[in-house]
C-alpha cells in the first residue's frame, strides 16, 4: 500500500494542485492532501474552508483514493501517525527548488524513511499558484482556467463578505 501526503496552503485549491494529485494517483494507492498550518503566509481562507474547497472538488472530480485533513504540526509527524511512506511536492520553477530542497532534506533529517516524491507542474499550468489566482480575481481578472468552477464560487462569497467587512 503506497500511501503518499500532499502538504501545502492550498489557499486556495488551483489546477496546478489537481494536476499534480491526479498524476499522483496513478503512482500512489492513496493520497492524502494535508492543509498545513503555516506561518510564512496570511491566509485568505481558514483551514477548514479550504478542506472543504478541496473535499468539494475531490467530489466533483470524481476522484477516489483521496482524502482530505487538516494538521497544524510537524507534517513528518502527520506522516508517521498515518503510515505514510511518502511526501508529495510539485515544482514549477527553479525559485521552488531552493524551498523544497531546504524542506526535503530537513524532513530526511526527522525522519529518514519517509521520501519526498517531486513531481513537475505540466507546461500549460507552471505559472499557476494560488497568489496568482486571489490577485487576478481581486483585480476582477479572469480565473476560470487556472481554478476548478467550486473554487471560483468559494472566493466569490470570501471576496464579497470581506468587502462587506471593509
Ligand atoms: P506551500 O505553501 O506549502 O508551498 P502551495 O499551496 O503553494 O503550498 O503548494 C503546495 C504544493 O503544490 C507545492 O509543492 C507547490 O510547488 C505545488 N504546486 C502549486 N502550484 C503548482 C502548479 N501550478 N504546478 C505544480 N505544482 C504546483
Amino acid at each position: 500500500m503506497k500511501r503518499a501526503i500532499y502538504p501545502g496552503s492550498f489557499d486556495p485549491w488551483t489546477n496546478g494542485h489537481l494536476d499534480i494529485l491526479r498524476r499522483a494517483l496513478s503512482v500512489f494507492d492513496e493520497v492524502i492532501i494535508v492543509v498545513a498550518g503555516t506561518n510564512r503566509k496570511n491566509p485568505l481562507f481558514s483551514p477548514e474552508e479550504r478542506v472543504s474547497i478541496i473535499s468539494d472538488v475531490v467530489k466533483a472530480e470524481g476522484l477516489e483514493r483521496v482524502q482530505v485533513d487538516y494538521w497544524s504540526g510537524l507534517i513528518m509527524d502527520y506522516a508517521k501517525k498515518h503510515e505514510a511512506q511518502f511526501i508529495l511536492r510539485g515544482l514549477r520553477a527553479a525559485s521552488d527548488f531552493e524551498y523544497e530542497f531546504m524542506m526535503a532534506s530537513m524532513n530526511k533529517e526527522i525522519l529518514s524513511e519517509i521520501e519526498t516524491v517531486f513531481m513537475m507542474t505540466s507546461k500549460n499550468l507552471f505559472f499557476v499558484s494560488s497568489s496568482m489566482v486571489k490577485e487576478l480575481y481581486r483585480y476582477g481578472g479572469k480565473i476560470d482556467s487556472y481554478v476548478p468552477k467550486v473554487v471560483v464560487q468559494y472566493l466569490k462569497s470570501k471576496i464579497e463578505s470581506k468587502s462587506k467587512e471593509d
